[in-house]
């Protein structure tokens, strides 16, 4: 069922409120990104009624548009201040993307779903977000050509931080990732200051698996097998 936008500003504008700035996400930009971003565009259209509901959603390929709140918390914690530029693995909608363009310089950001990226891509191009850099590829190994970033998010599992993103992190940058085993990770923060890092643990999350070398080792075509997963 399709709203009026002046309809889905309402739901954003209740959405950042009641699920976001109530959580304690206080930065005002993050924030403001949360209240213009038109999350329902980028969600399927037999689930528009949930683009604002308090909860991650299918985007086909077995894969999600994290929640609201959880998209926030890891913007919060890359602390931009405009002049950045942040690499992304793990593209999905383009959802995560096109609220960091509007808080960063460039944002380069890898999926591994062609169908997915090419996807995102038509629709950050449509909604005008021309500072996001889209690639199909094998995220974990980073975006060399373009390091090193000021801020690198991570929005699927692995076991531990890919080493390539780490050495692509510029000194004083910030790496968010969901780390750790089936269901149970931690979203971590990052530091890094000259060779040495500092790590905070910010919640506990459940993320899709970030797949490939660095990743977790892909299975046969049906995708992910999930015993495995919860071994
Ligand atoms: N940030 C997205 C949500 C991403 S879901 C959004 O805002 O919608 C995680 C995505 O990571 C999935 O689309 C999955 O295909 C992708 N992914 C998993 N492993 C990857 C890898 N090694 N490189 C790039 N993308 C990967």
């Amino acid at each position: 069922m399709k709203a009026s936008s002046a309809e889905y500003q309402r739901l954003r504008e209740r959405m950042v409120e009641t699920q976001i700035a109530s959580r304690g996400i206080a930065d005002e930009r993050v924030l403001q990104a949360m209240r213009e971003v038109p999350r329902h565009r980028f969600v399927p259209e037999h689930l528009l009624s949930s683009a604002y509901a308090d909860c991650a959603l299918p985007i086909g390929e077995g894969q999600t548009i994290s929640q609201p709140y959880i998209v926030a918390l890891m913007t919060e914690a890359l602390e931009l201040q405009s002049h950045e530029r942040v690499l992304e693995i793990g593209t999905g909608s383009g959802y995560q993307a096109a609220i960091l363009s509007k808080l960063a310089r460039d944002v380069y950001t890898i999926e591994r779903h062609a169908v997915l990226a090419e996807r995102a891509q038509r629709l950050l191009a449509e909604l005008g977000y021309h500072n996001v850099h889209v690639r199909v590829g094998n995220g974990t190994a980073g975006w060399p050509e373009h390091a090193p970033f000021e801020a690198i998010i991570v929005t699927a599992a692995a076991p531990e931080v890919p080493q390539p993103l780490l050495d692509q992190l510029a000194d004083g940058g910030r790496l968010v990732a969901p780390v750790g085993p089936a269901g149970f990770q931690n979203l971590i923060c990052v530091r890094k200051k000259g060779q040495s890092t500092t790590t905070r643990n910010m919640a506990p999350v459940a993320f899709v698996p970030l797949i490939g070398e660095h990743g977790w080792p892909e299975k046969e075509e049906g995708g992910w097998d999930w015993r495995f997963w919860r071994r």
